[in-house]
């Protein structure tokens, strides 16, 4: 079952529920804990829930594109991306929780009024691709998901729904293949039918488990409940 096969409706809702899983482990962090670093790119949590926020008005950007058909870029460059995040980190604990509330606030609002015929308007991601407007639903959702997991307090794989799981493995398959990494490499999942990266490579590893250790160690978040057979540790990167 992949997201994009959802009714609209469902998949906003998903995303809204992400939010809510990440608000709440947010929440429960004290202002010091938000110091902490992270398993993420050298990020303490206050370089992540700045990202998270300026992610959802990186969004709402595409959405103002969607409607009003004038480009506006997610982020005018990647050197822009990095210096806002880093500039972020340095907001205090009450001005982090305000940021992310009120993107989220923001990013909902721009969803409720979307017009029609906007959801279908092409805008660009940041990796370059043309999509739909209606495609913020899932970049949205897996940035709140995974984030949630990222900030380190009990979020897990475990919780997403499965719906989630099965089109992150999709994408991130789908983002290996397109990068040529990971020939040799066959996922397990139990009970479904084994993914080979490459069909055409002879297979080296076999990384095996639960939906939700398998798509954790692919989106490389550990390996915690896989049964790794082969001669890799790291899973290439996806994005
Ligand atoms: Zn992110």
């Amino acid at each position: 079952m992949s997201f994009h096969d959802l009714p609209l409706a469902e998949r906003l809702l998903i995303a809204r529920r992400g939010t809510a899983y990440f608000a709440q482990r947010l929440a429960e962090l004290t202002d010091e804990q938000l110091y902490e670093q992270i398993a993420l790119d050298g990020w303490s949590r206050r370089h992540l829930v700045a990202h998270v926020g300026y992610n959802a008005a990186a969004l709402c950007r595409l959405l103002d594109w969607a409607t009003s058909g004038v480009e506006t870029p997610m982020y005018a460059s990647a050197e822009q991306r990095g210096r806002e995040i880093a500039e972020g980190a340095t907001l205090n604990g009450t001005a982090l929780r305000n940021l992310f509330d009120h993107t989220v606030a923001r990013l909902d609002e721009k969803w409720r009024n979307l017009p029609d015929a906007a959801w279908s308007a092409q805008v660009r991601t940041a990796q370059g691709r043309l999509v739909p407007a209606s495609e913020t639903a899932w970049m949205r959702t897996r940035e709140v998901w995974i984030h949630a997991v990222d900030l380190g307090n009990g979020g897990r794989f475990g919780d997403f729904p499965g719906v989630v799981l099965d089109s992150l493995l999709t994408d991130i398959v789908g983002a290996w293949k397109k990068k040529d990494l990971g020939g040799g490499l066959v996922l397990e999942i139990n009970g479904a039918a084994p993914i080979a990266v490459s069909p055409e490579s002879s297979i080296t590893t076999k990384i095996s488990g639960q939906p939700a250790a398998v798509v954790r160690w692919a989106a490389g978040r550990g390996a915690v409940g896989v049964a790794l057979d082969g001669d890799i540790g790291e899973p290439p990167r996806w994005l």
